[in-house]
C-alpha cells in the first residue's frame, strides 16, 4: 500500500466545485493583485483568530519580515527565537538587519524552553519569536511574562499552527502579532504562495499594510519605503473557501493522531508526540522519535511509506549562519531532536487502513529491522 506523506490532490477532490467557482470569479473580475477577494479573506481570518486585523501578504516569510520591520526592529537589534524551526524564522530577523539569538527547546514539545529565554536577553533584545512548531503552541505565559519584564515584542510564528489553541485562545492572538503561512502543505494552504499577519494593534496593522504595498496609503503617494508583498486575489478566494473547512480538517488530523498513538503505544523504541497541558494541538505534523531514525525512514520508504524530517540540521549549524560561531553541542535538546525526529504521514484525508498499515510496519521493523540497524 502506498502511503504518501501528504496528498493535496485528495483534498482538492473534496472541494473541487467550490474552489473552481471561486477561482472563476477572480478570473471574471480580474482582481488579481490584492483587491476584494483578499479583503474578504482578511476579514474572515481575523474573525477566526479572534483578532481585530488580518493583513494578507505573499508568504509566511514576508509576514514575519514585515512584522519585524513594522515594529522598528533593525540593525544592531537582537531577536530571540529557537534553532529548530524552518529557516524562515531566522531569515526574517536577518533580513531586517537584526541578529537571531537562539534558545534551546523543551525536549517533550520541541518548542522554546521558556526558562532558558531570559538568559538570552541583552540590552539589544527587542523581540521574541516563539514558534508553534508541529501544530502546538509554545508555552506562552512564561514567555509573555519574561517579554513584559524586559519590554520585548512577542511575535508568534504560527506558520504551522492554524487553529491551535493555548488556554482556549487561538494561536496568533497571543502576542503583539501572529504570522501565518498558507504554503500549500500547511493546515490552511493556498494554491500558490501566501501568508498573513494577525494583530489587535491598530498602528501595527496600518504600518504592515503600507509596507506590503510600497508604503502607499494612496496610489502613487508613498509615505514609507515599502515593498511589494501583496497577496494574490486567487489565493484570497481559495483561502476564503478553505477556511470554512479548517476546523473540520484539524479535527480529522487530531483523530489521525489519536489512532497513531493508540496503535504505536506498545512500540518500545518509539517516542510519540504529546499534547501539553492547556493546549489544543492541530498536528500539522506527527513527529515520532526513534534513535535509529535514518534506517527506519529508509526501510519504510522501501515499503512505499513516505516520511519526512523536520528538521535534519538546526539553524545554528547551517552554513548560512556560521558567522554566529555556534558549534555543535550548544543546543543539546535541539541537536538530539534533529537526530531522532521522524514525521509520519499526516493529512486530514489519511485513511484508517493507511494508518494501521504504517503502524504495523513500524512494529514489524521494531522486531526485525532494529536488529539490522544495530548491526550496522
Ligand atoms: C512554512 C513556515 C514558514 C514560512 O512560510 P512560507 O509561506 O513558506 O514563507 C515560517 N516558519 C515556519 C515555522 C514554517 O513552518
Amino acid at each position: 500500500m502506498n502511503v504518501p506523506f501528504i496528498d493535496l490532490k485528495a483534498q482538492y477532490e473534496t472541494i473541487k466545485e467550490e474552489i473552481n467557482a471561486a477561482v472563476h470569479n477572480v478570473l471574471q473580475s480580474c482582481a488579481f493583485a490584492g483587491g476584494p477577494y483578499v479583503e474578504q479573506f482578511e476579514e474572515h481570518f481575523a474573525d477566526y483568530c479572534n483578532c481585530r486585523h488580518a493583513i494578507g501578504v505573499g508568504s509566511g516569510t514576508e509576514a514575519l519580515w514585515l512584522t519585524l520591520l513594522a515594529l522598528g526592529v533593525g540593525k544592531g537589534d537582537e531577536v530571540i527565537t529557537v534553532p529548530n524551526t524552518f529557516i524562515a524564522t531566522a531569515e526574517a530577523i536577518s533580513f531586517c538587519g537584526a541578529s537571531p539569538v537562539f534558545v534551546d527547546i523543551d525536549a517533550s514539545t520541541c518548542n522554546m524552553a521558556p526558562h532558558l529565554m531570559e538568559n538570552a536577553v541583552t540590552d539589544k533584545t527587542r523581540a521574541v519569536i516563539p514558534v508553534h512548531l508541529y501544530g502546538q503552541t509554545a508555552d506562552m505565559d512564561p514567555i509573555r511574562e519574561a517579554a513584559r519584564k524586559h519590554n520585548l515584542y512577542v511575535i508568534e510564528d504560527a506558520c504551522q499552527a492554524h487553529g491551535a489553541e493555548y488556554k482556549g485562545k487561538k494561536a496568533g492572538s497571543l502576542g503583539n502579532a501572529g504570522c501565518f503561512s498558507f504554503y500549500p502543505g500547511k493546515n490552511l494552504g493556498a494554491y500558490g504562495e501566501a501568508g498573513a499577519v494577525v494583530t489587535n494593534d491598530d498602528g501595527l496593522d496600518e504600518r504592515i499594510r503600507y509596507l506590503r504595498d510600497h508604503g502607499q496609503p494612496q496610489k502613487y503617494h508613498h509615505r514609507l519605503i515599502g515593498w511589494n508583498a501583496r497577496m494574490d486575489g486567487i489565493q484570497g478566494a481559495v483561502l476564503t473557501v478553505k477556511l470554512n473547512f479548517l476546523d473540520q480538517w484539524n479535527a480529522l488530523r487530531r483523530q489521525n493522531a489519536a489512532l497513531y498513538k493508540r496503535l504505536l503505544d506498545e512500540a518500545d523504541g518509539v517516542v510519540l508526540p504529546e499534547e501539553a497541558e492547556h493546549r489544543k494541538h492541530v498536528y500539522h505534523l506527527f513527529p515520532i522519535r526513534q534513535p535509529y531514525r535514518d534506517v527506519l525512514m529508509s526501510d519504510l520508504k522501501a515499503k512505499d511509506i513516505h516520511c519526512a524530517i523536520h528538521y535534519p540540521l538546526p539553524i545554528h549549524l547551517q552554513d548560512a549562519y556560521k558567522h554566529l560561531g555556534l558549534k555543535p553541542g550548544v543546543f543539546p535538546a535541539t541537536e538530539k531532536a534533529a537526530e531522532e525526529v521522524l514525521s509520519l504521514p499526516m493529512f486530514p484525508e489519511l485513511t484508517e487502513p493507511m494508518i494501521e498499515h504504517v503502524c504495523n510496519e513500524i512494529k514489524k521493523w521494531e522486531e526485525y529491522g532494529i536488529q539490522a540497524a544495530l548491526a550496522k
